[in-house]
């Protein structure tokens, strides 16, 4: 169910939501940097440009979620206290991106597509602005706002804060620091179309497992902080 982008930005706010946050590879953020805008996966592949392949890819084809775009209420490595599953580099945008016309419907899940399966439409969206107040909970992972029917892109309109990006203390075959890379090669993205955005080396929490989520996997490391796939 579409809710006005107005709705969804009062309801969010007053829930003291002031960030929105999208997680993705370096190759990958690189091309939205480029493209000066969050894209959808099926946008991505269309333009036939850079993409990382993610493991929700056949459940988004499955329930036609595939053109929308993505944002989390809350940055979930520092919540979950682990590395978040669609990658290091961490789009922050303050909440204005979502008050504007332009933007768009915006639904808003209420379970994770991954758990879609015998769940009812009611179950799967926040079916209005009342809803949206008695049941969106602030750090509840499940809960994403989804810009759909917006041609697949949602552009920055200077609401890109920050990017955070994670160390995972690794080195490639050559010796060369992957964090730096990944830096190296989102600072070209951003020159390639005058953006200047900070960009900050995540800084864990207490008792955060995402040294080991880098460490363990050679493979997942590389293709996740990789600037070519
Ligand atoms: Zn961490």
């Amino acid at each position: 169910m579409h809710i006005p982008s107005s709705h969804v930005f009062e309801a969010l706010s007053e829930k003291g939501v002031d960030q929105l946050h999208h997680a993705n590879s370096v190759a990958t953020a690189c091309q939205f940097l480029r493209s000066r805008a969050l894209l959808s996966r099926g946008t991505v592949e269309r333009l036939g440009i850079t993409q990382t392949p993610q493991e929700s890819d056949d459940i988004d084809r499955r329930y036609s979620i595939w053109f929308d775009v993505f944002m989390d209420s809350v940055d979930i490595h520092h919540h979950a206290r682990r590395a978040n599953v669609y990658g290091p580099v961490l789009f922050v945008f303050d909440i204005g991106l979502i008050d504007r016309t332009g933007t768009g419907r915006l639904w808003v899940t209420k379970l994770n597509p991954t758990k879609w399966a015998g769940k009812s439409e009611k179950q799967r969206w926040f079916q209005d602005k009342d809803d949206l107040e008695e049941n969106f909970v602030l750090g509840q992972f499940d809960q994403m706002v989804l810009a759909r029917h917006s041609g697949g892109e949602l552009p920055f309109k200077g609401h890109l804060r920050k990017i955070i990006l994670d160390d995972p203390r690794h080195e490639d075959d050559e010796g060369i620091d992957t964090y730096s890379m990944a830096v190296g090669a989102l600072r070209l993205a951003m020159q390639d179309v005058g953006l200047d955005i900070p960009i900050e080396r995540r800084t864990c929490r207490q008792g955060c497992v995402c040294r080991r989520y880098w460490t363990e996997n050679d493979d997942r490391t590389l293709k996740m902080f990789s600037p070519k796939i």
